[in-house]
């Protein structure tokens, strides 16, 4: 980069703040701050997602980097009823909210131009906000890359959905076909994505595909998901939360050919390869000192995620088995989830378990004594759980964890899925059984194939990576 490279450019980082989200984002503006000093970084997240982010990343933030709070858009007086009214509350206020945001910014810089607006690729209006003021526009797409996919192919997909169905929609979910429901075909007709089924769609685009199938997002989001194909074209470079190694050459490709640029920067959320564990004593959750104590490989650690919600019969049936299984576990669960669990489970397994709130989950996942992850398939969950080497059990809930369990298991072959997609008290203690029980033969592969597929991401991660060139020309990017 030239000398005067970064000087008189600012960012304007605007963050979706709901779920994971903001975290990804967060840790691409410090990086790309700390290794362009001269540029300015404006960060606009609500005041609740700011709060979280400092309370759980601990990141100490560059110089050049600073956060703005945002409007969230909930009346004074109100609370919304659930995450969707509050996304859709949100979303409806967001173009004028980060405006006012973008305004603050430059005031607060003796009125530095904002030249760049890197976005969370799920807020659109990025697009036009970005032209409206001569800036580049830079969206961060955080989930899958083959959840991308499907959102671009969303209407060729609807279309031989259609056929699957032998030219009727109205099939719907129970539809079968010869021997094989619609649902459970494969996705041959995409580019990159035959691995996949209709099944594994996200609820957004299924509730397109299946009449009847409503998706609990605010209407306002599946309008901008629908809107990615239409507007990531313009982007002057879309920006991926993975590494480029790990995906297929044909999705890949595919990928490339539909926008300017395409940078794939690796796993935002994670350090590869992982620093040591922090000292115990210094975890204020207790989650490190308690595994401490712990065989090696024998916990299982639960956790699904930010937003996920599972059925209340589940978390019972899920608690039913841990207990019949007698296997240690660390859960994390939040408060208003306990009222599910069985009468009396909390005190009888105080010795066999451990619930907190919130765990300090890539540490955990690092953990020797963690033997199996329980989880919803986030896309950042299974890479913490490959980088800590621990297999996983997958119970998909929501966007593109359905996508992430089939690669799990079909593809990766890292962990297995619950048996029927729910939990069952039998089926989970069949699964613990699987992969914590005593059939070496299955737990050997499974293993092995962490530790491959780990080599790769260690390697992608490295000086020779295409995740290093990335975020060069990224960093070229918003400095010029
Ligand atoms: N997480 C955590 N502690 C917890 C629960 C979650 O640190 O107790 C973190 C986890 O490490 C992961 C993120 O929250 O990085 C969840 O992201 P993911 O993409 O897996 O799922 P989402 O929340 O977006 O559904």
């Amino acid at each position: 980069m030239s000398q005067s490279a970064g000087k008189n450019q600012h960012v304007a980082v605007l963050a979706f703040p709901l779920g994971s989200h903001p975290w990804p984002l967060l840790n691409l503006a410090s990086r790309l701050a700390s290794a362009a000093p001269d540029v300015r970084f404006s960060f606009l997240n609500t005041a609740k997602s700011n709060q979280k982010l400092s309370a759980t990343s601990g990141a100490h933030l560059p110089h050049n980097l600073k956060l703005y709070v945002v409007a969230d858009g909930v009346p004074e007086g109100h609370v919304p009823k659930n995450p969707p009214e509050e996304l859709e509350l949100f979303l409806e206020a967001a173009p004028e909210s980060f405006r006012k945001g973008m305004d603050m910014a430059m005031a607060e810089t003796g009125q530095q131009k904002i030249t760049c607006i890197m976005s969370d690729a799920f807020l659109v209006f990025g697009s036009d906000m970005a032209a409206d003021i001569h800036a580049k526009w830079v969206p961060l797409f955080v989930p899958a890359p083959y959840d991308l996919s499907a959102h671009f192919y969303s209407a060729l997909i609807h279309e031989t959905y259609a056929k699957a169905c032998g030219g009727s929609e109205a099939h719907g979910n129970g539809g079968a076909v010869g021997d094989l429901n619609p649902i459970d075909k494969n996705l041959d007709a995409i580019p990159g994505l035959s691995v996949m089924r209709f099944g594994d769609l996200s609820p957004d685009i299924l509730q397109e595909i299946l009449p009847g199938n409503h998706s609990n997002s605010s209407p306002i989001f599946a309008r901008a998901l629908r809107r990615l194909r239409e507007v990531l074209p313009r982007a002057n470079a879309v920006v991926m939360n993975s590494f480029q190694e790990l995906n297929s050459a044909i999705l890949t490709d595919d990928l490339k050919s539909k926008f300017r640029d395409i940078l794939y920067v690796g796993f935002l959320k994670l350090i590869v390869p992982t620093p040591p564990l922090p000292p115990s004593h210094s975890d204020a959750t207790g989650c490190l000192p308690w595994l401490d104590e712990q065989k090696p490989t024998s916990v299982a650690y639960i956790s699904f995620g930010t937003v996920a919600v599972l059925p209340p019969h589940e978390f019972a049936a899920l608690a039913e088995a841990l207990e019949a299984s007698c296997v240690p576990f660390l859960w994390s669960l939040r408060e208003n989830f306990k009222a599910f669990l069985p009468n009396g489970f909390l005190e009888r397994t105080r010795k066999q378990g451990k619930i907190v709130p919130w765990a300090p989950q890539a540490y955990v996942l690092s953990h020797k004594a963690v033997g199996v992850y329980i989880t919803h398939c986030g896309y950042n969950s299974v890479f913490e759980s490959l980088v800590g080497g621990v297999p996983m059990i997958c119970r998909p809930i929501l966007a593109d964890n359905m996508m992430n369990g089939r690669m799990v298991e079909d593809v990766w072959e890292i962990g297995v899925r619950v048996e029927g997609g729910v939990f069952t008290k039998k089926g989970m203690i069949k699964s613990l059984e699987l992969v914590l029980g005593h059939d070496d033969q299955h737990r050997r592969r499974m293993k092995e194939k962490i530790r491959d597929l780990k080599e790769l991401v260690v390697k992608a991660a490295g000086p020779d990576g295409i995740a290093s060139n990335d975020f060069k020309t990224l960093l070229e990017l918003i400095s010029q």
